[in-house]
């Protein structure tokens, strides 16, 4: 039980003994029920180190990384290009041969694919073009991620103004140089969109 207080723990044990859920405070003990290891009442802090709650986080964990390694390659349009496209999907970490074969069989089997007769080398190229793909991806993403907080820093010091966007050099007479202005003015935006929704046809300033 992930319940810490002795006379607490002693009246909820009671309760659950007699499967008397309904009398639990809920908002206390909001995991509840049958599980694999027994019945157990606790909050949420008790139940992170609880073991059925580990193994559903390493459950995730694996998960994610199996699906971290999905990756799609595209083999052929279909149906002259009116159906979706003919994608090979699986764990890209595979061995060569073992894609190349599952390619294949796509392209066998789906239906009405356009291109169904593709060499084993042109195959390859697009495993080993989608394997390099997904294996640069996070490199990648952190280039584009440094280039864009260079590109905020470059505009900061030549004096572009993130209120109105543009290099008004206080022109507009709200001059700010703090990226976040930007989406403090999207978000209140949206609150102001959502507000005139609620306030169907009031004023709003
Ligand atoms: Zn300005």
């Amino acid at each position: 039980m992930g319940i810490t207080d002795p006379t607490e723990k002693q009246r909820v044990a009671a309760l659950v003994k007699a499967r008397d859920f309904g009398a639990i405070p809920l908002e206390h003990y909001i995991r509840l029920g049958d599980n694999p290891n027994g019945i157990w009442a606790g909050d949420d802090d008790a139940y992170v180190s609880h073991p059925a709650s580990i193994e559903a986080q390493r459950m995730v964990a694996v998960k994610d990384a199996e699906a971290a390694k999905k990756v799609n390659i595209h083999l052929s349009t279909r149906g002259w290009g009116d159906y979706s496209l003919c994608e090979g999907v699986g764990d890209i970490t595979r061995p060569d041969a073992e894609i190349l074969a599952e390619c294949r069989n796509l392209l066998a089997t789906e239906h009405d694919v356009d291109n169904p007769r593709q060499s084993d080398a042109r195959l390859l190229d697009k495993i080993k073009a989608a394997r390099k793909a997904w294996a640069t991806a996070p490199e990648r993403k952190a280039a584009a991620e440094k280039a864009e907080s260079e590109d905020i820093q470059r505009k900061i010091t030549t004096g572009y103004c993130y209120s109105c966007e543009s290099y008004c050099y206080g022109d507009c007479g709200h001059y700010s140089n703090d990226p976040k202005i930007r989406y403090h003015r999207q978000m209140s935006e949206a609150t102001r969109e959502s507000n005139y929704g609620i306030n169907e046809g009031a004023e709003i300033e």
